[in-house]
């Protein structure tokens, strides 16, 4: 028997058994306030997760498969506190003027905006790569694994600086943030920012992007074009859109992206609990009406 305490926390995850050979859900007892929950497990060696486990080795892979196509360039941009290596993929020329960044793991355990992020990738190189015009208006900067040391160590929301990394941007005060605004800062003065995207995972789908009194014609223009009258179109992957006016120093990667360059910067959040073919396809989806949007309404 295992009694979890979560401090600052409350139970969230269904707890899965994996074995090697199949993951089989435990039933935990949780306390009436959710801060302690008790699990009863088998017999055996297995390993407990909440969800799916997408590590160092799956995103290797994944960089790997990406970076096969020789449009695509893979990068480090720095190392985290542990050393690990903090990697991502560029499609579209480096010279492109428009730069979109999408980021991915900042929170360890949200493993079905992850789902999402690979098929959007997926798709947006499977349609950037042999597009030239494409790729000579856009790159997009991708990194998928931001915050490796949370997720090797099983943290819930910290990298190993003890930072939340989507409370970071702005301050800077932790090597992986600092990684992506280093690259940024670097670029030539003729590449600029025009989107952002973060994903993450809570309890529902939904897409959280700028309050009315924060968007402007040309970014209320890309959030119609992108997500309008999606929101119960896609199979299996009905979702809400959810305006926020939001204050410029809460450091998350949303409102420090859209108060620092004036662009749409939105969280993609894919709920724990759905499907994930379903978020794979709706990702795909998604993905190539983004181009689209980009297409119509950046500059
Ligand atoms: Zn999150």
């Amino acid at each position: 028997m295992v009694h979890l305490r979560y401090l600052g926390a409350k139970h969230r995850y269904v707890p899965h058994w994996t074995d090697g050979t199949r993951a089989q859900q435990l039933n935990a007892e949780v306390s009436a306030d959710g801060t302690v929950a008790t699990l009863h497990l088998p017999a055996g060696q297995a390993t407990v997760s909440a969800q799916e486990i997408l590590a160092s080795d799956h995103y290797g892979a994944l960089l790997t498969r990406l970076a096969a196509n020789p449009e695509t360039q893979r990068l480090t941009l720095g190392q985290s506190h542990d050393g690990r290596v903090i990697e991502a993929v560029r499609f579209g020329r480096a010279d492109a003027p428009g730069l979109v960044i999408l980021l991915g793991r900042q929170h360890p355990p949200e493993v079905t905006g992850a789902v999402a992020m690979d098929a959007f990738l997926v798709a947006l190189a499977k349609r950037m790569n042999g597009n030239p015009a494409l790729a000579r208006r856009f790159q997009v900067l991708a990194v998928p694994f931001l915050n490796p040391d949370g997720v090797a160590r099983g943290h819930w929301r910290a990298n190993h600086g003890g930072r939340d990394l989507n409370r970071d941007w702005g301050d800077f005060s932790q090597p992986e943030t600092r990684a992506v605004a280093d690259w940024i800062a670097g670029l030539p003065a003729s590449v600029r920012p025009v989107a952002m995207v973060d994903f993450h995972s809570t309890r529902r789908n939904l897409f959280y992007v700028q309050g009315e009194s924060e968007t402007d014609e040309a970014q209320e223009r890309f959030l119609q074009a992108w997500l309008g009258g999606q929101e119960q179109a896609i199979p299996g992957y009905p979702f809400t859109i959810e305006r926020r006016n939001a204050n410029p120093n809460s450091g998350t990667s949303k409102n420090w992206f859209h108060a620092q360059y004036a662009i749409p910067a939105y969280t993609y959040e894919v709920a724990d609990t759905t499907d994930r073919a379903a978020t794979a396809s709706a990702a795909d989806v998604l993905a190539g009406r983004f181009l689209d949007a980009l297409n119509e309404v950046a500059p």
